[in-house]
């Protein structure tokens, strides 16, 4: 980027949009990190109030090439809406439009619509936006729909990109588009709405969204299930999809998850099973449904689980859904640093999976705790190291390569929930073949030919581990 360019092209847009534009340090600082917590400065932060302020905006970067990374809420797991190569960072915040048609079932949102808050004010209309990351507290639907986010309920009610009906927005060269509209059925043209959903803002930036919407369901119920061992819990999921149950959650916590928490909290989950694999799952939809489906699931766990224990109040079921997030946090008590996978293996090659990142543990010497959507095949595979030990940093890294090819071999995926933006470059070619590459890089090319929108992720040579971390507290840190 050219500096001199980039200072003529900031004062033209204090001209056209006084206010917006903000130089000082606490913003561009903000602005530099997501939770990957890589730190690289922006020369700017543009707060846009509306949808036609991004089309001034990109209109003027593309003019003077500066590069541009679209921000919601930053919760990127993989440094996505870090500004690698500095220029504007385009933050979508405060486009808060929120349109829900009761009757058509559908929502029309502004990127920077928060994801609970859409969820809290559709269910209040007795409707269900089931998209559900963990970040739901703090990201963005416009985050959601660039990362094409995933979360619990996936398993029954799929990704976000299974709720998106249209997008609007705005290309590289600051022209506007429409991608789809608020219709059920649309068949015009090539599908370029599905080519921007999860494209981590490389290929456009999204203002406003036209969500589909389904009835709330009635009823859940809630269960855990104590195994003796991830294999014997990993075969109930195959057994439990056998035996027609349909859950609207299926989580799974592998023995080092639970020790892990047990350690921590200095509390057995259940009672003389200590240290067990858990399944938790949550069942949902008209009452009748959640009764036929408690009846199947308990006969299909009768014989393979080792206890079990049932929610029968919304306070209880909190409680067990507390035992998942006491897993997730108390990892910290291993080390200082969690480097999270998101991977996906098919469903029956889960337990080999497991089997594999036990070995790993004892291959590097580094815990490797992993839970997540077993439903899906998707599990959260952790890689604990302190940060400040270079041979566990060493460790860390060969293990997530090793981990990677495992994943590719077993006819897995890197990621099915975080991206690639900065953390998975490397993989891309363990993933992908030249010629997908290449299709894709032209796919880019074309949509950005100045290469403006959030250069630097998904195809630029980038290695996390030639980079410092920042310790910073972030929103969603509770430790
Ligand atoms: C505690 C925690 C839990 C998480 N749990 C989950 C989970 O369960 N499932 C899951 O899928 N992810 C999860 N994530 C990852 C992350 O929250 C999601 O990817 C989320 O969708 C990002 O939303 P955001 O608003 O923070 O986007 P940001 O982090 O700001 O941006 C993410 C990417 O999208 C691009 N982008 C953002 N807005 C737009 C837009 N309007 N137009 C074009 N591009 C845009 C950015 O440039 C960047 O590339 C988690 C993260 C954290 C910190």
């Amino acid at each position: 980027m050219n500096s001199k360019n980039e200072r003529i092209a900031a004062r033209k847009l204090e001209l056209k949009l006084p206010g917006r534009v903000q130089s000082d340090m606490d913003n561009r600082f903000r602005a530099s990190l997501d939770n990957l917590r890589l730190s690289f400065l922006p020369e700017r932060v543009i707060r846009v109030q509306s949808p036609e302020e991004v089309g001034v905006v990109l209109k003027l970067a593309h003019t003077y090439a500066i590069p541009v990374t679209t921000r919601g809420a930053g919760s990127s797991a993989t440094g996505s809406a870090v500004p690698v190569k500095g220029g504007w960072v385009l933050d979508l915040a405060d486009l808060k439009r929120m349109e829900i048609n009761r009757v058509a079932r559908m929502a029309t949102v502004g990127a920077g619509v928060v994801t609970a808050e859409l969820q809290a004010a559709v269910e209040a209309l007795g409707l269900f936006f089931p998209p559900d990351p963990s970040s739901k507290k703090y990201s963005t639907i416009g985050g959601n729909v660039a990362c094409n986010a995933g979360g619990m309920r996936c398993v029954k009610y799929g990704v976000t990109r299974d709720y998106v009906l249209g997008l609007e927005g705005y290309l590289a060269n600051g022209k506007a588009f429409t991608f789809g509209l608020p219709l059920k059925k649309y068949v015009s043209g090539l599908n370029l709405r599905d080519l921007l959903i999860g494209s981590e803002g490389t290929l456009g930036v999204i203002t406003t969204i036209h969500l589909k919407l389904i009835p709330k369901p009635a009823k859940r119920w809630t269960g855990m299930f104590a195994f003796k061992s991830e294999a014997a819990a990993l075969r109930a999921v195959v057994g439990l999809f056998k035996a027609g149950v349909s859950p609207s959650i299926l989580e799974f916590l592998d023995r080092q998850s639970v020790d892990c928490a047990e350690r921590y909290t200095g509390k057995v989950i259940f009672e003389g099973q200590p240290g067990s694999s858990i399944l938790l799952i949550e069942l949902d939809g008209r009452v009748d449904e959640v009764r036929e489906q408690r009846q199947r699931l308990l006969e299909c766990m009768e014989g393979r689980a080792a206890a079990q224990r049932e929610a029968r109040t919304e306070a209880q079921a909190e409680k067990l859904w507390q035992v998942r997030r006491t897993c997730s946090q108390s990892m910290f008590s291993i080390a200082d640093t969690k480097l999270n996978e998101d991977v996906v293996v098919p469903l029956e090659k889960q337990a080999e999976l497991i089997r594999y990142t036990i070995a790993l543990k004892k291959e590097i010497g580094l815990a490797t705790p992993t839970f997540g959507h077993a439903g899906d095949g998707n599990l959260h595979v952790h890689i604990m190291y302190n940060r400040a030990s270079k041979s566990d940093a060493k460790k860390a890294k060969a293990g997530i390569k090793k981990l990677m090819q495992k994943v590719v071999d077993l006819g897995g995926v890197i990621t099915g929930e975080h991206g690639i933006g900065l953390a998975k470059i490397p993989f891309m070619g363990m993933q992908h073949s030249k010629a997908e590459i290449a299709a894709m890089r032209a796919v880019k090319d074309a949509l950005d030919p100045q290469g403006i929108l959030n250069p630097g992720k998904i195809f630029e040579y980038f290695e996390i581990w030639d980079h410092e971390l920042v310790d910073v507290k972030l929103p969603w840190d509770h430790r």
